[in-house]
């Protein structure tokens, strides 16, 4: 899933194998490069903003993409998926790279990336930690929003996906439903989010729960109806046309329960997490 995390892996990758390489061949299939081309350019860089990735070329001209729920590259090798779903593919002097069912692509100025991104939160995978505090204070703007919500909406706090809108609350016991604005120690939670992703966009694939070697590498994501892992209750969820924020959620009743005012919970955070190589972060809370 394309989170932060997974953009700043999949933004190293790039970078790792092209930084300067020049195109030598230029394809596109998509309506919105009409007329681009990017031969001749040498690949300086790429980075991840948020969930925003930036391929930047010695031309002034950044290639911009998000991947929402669909898109995905290919790094190093040719893809072998169908023509159509190959909406670009850049030939480098070493390799190929070949953009497939993104989304969102275009071509901007590199000096003005800002139009696209500037509105973006803290990123919580830069090349340095975010701010906790500057986080916080962004997520506590709208009080009456749903947790997790607040935690999606990216101009909070960019980087977060589904994924950790509803591992992070399960980890902590809250509810994605307790409205922010009641949620005590969320600095707790802030603090523990930026560990866990940073650890996953080092280390990755994505994993929630420290677990490795076949045993699940997330809490409930995507289990409702299943039992808790901590109280065998069952877990509730909304689908996503049903969710006020229009995505899937999953948590447990009894472990989350929405009440007047709710604490994050650090002592069950780092219960949980006691495998999680995120501990040894400078923002898991002590
Ligand atoms: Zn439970």
């Amino acid at each position: 899933m394309p989170e932060g995390d997974t953009l700043r892996r999949l933004a190293d990758r790039i970078r790792n194998r092209f930084a300067g390489q020049r195109c030598v061949r230029c394809v596109t299939r998509d309506p919105r490069l009409v007329g681009v081309d990017f031969t001749g350019a040498v690949l300086l860089d790429a980075d991840a903003l948020g969930k925003h990735l930036m391929i930047r070329f010695d031309d002034g001209r950044t290639l911009h993409a998000h991947l929402s729920m669909t898109g995905s590259w290919t790094v190093g090798p040719a893809a072998t998926e169908p023509q159509w779903r190959r909406r670009i593919e850049l030939w480098m002097e070493d390799g190929r790279l070949t953009g497939l069912d993104v989304p969102i692509l275009g071509v901007v100025a590199t000096a003005k990336e800002d139009t696209l991104v500037g509105h973006l939160g803290p990123d919580l995978c830069g090349q340095d930690p975010p701010d906790a505090d500057e986080i916080e204070g962004c997520l506590r703007r709208a009080p009456s929003e749903p947790l997790a919500a607040a935690l999606l909406d990216q101009p909070n706090v960019a980087g977060f996906g589904n994924l950790y809108a509803v591992e992070l609350p399960f980890v902590v016991g809250v509810s994605p439903n307790q409205v922010v604005g009641t949620v005590d120690r969320l600095d707790g939670l802030v603090g523990l989010g930026i560990a866990m992703i940073r650890t996953n966009a080092d280390r990755g694939p994505q994993n929630t729960t420290g677990r490795r070697l076949a045993t699940p590498d997330h809490w409930i994501y995507a289990r409702r109806g299943r039992p808790c892992p901590l109280c065998g209750t069952r877990l509730q969820g909304w689908a996503e046309g049903e969710s006020p924020w229009r995505r899937v959620s999953t948590w447990c009743p009894v472990c989350q329960a929405v009440e007047p005012r709710r604490s994050v919970d650090l002592t069950r955070a780092r219960r949980l997490l006691a495998l999680h190589p995120a501990r040894r972060q400078p923002s898991f809370p002590t």
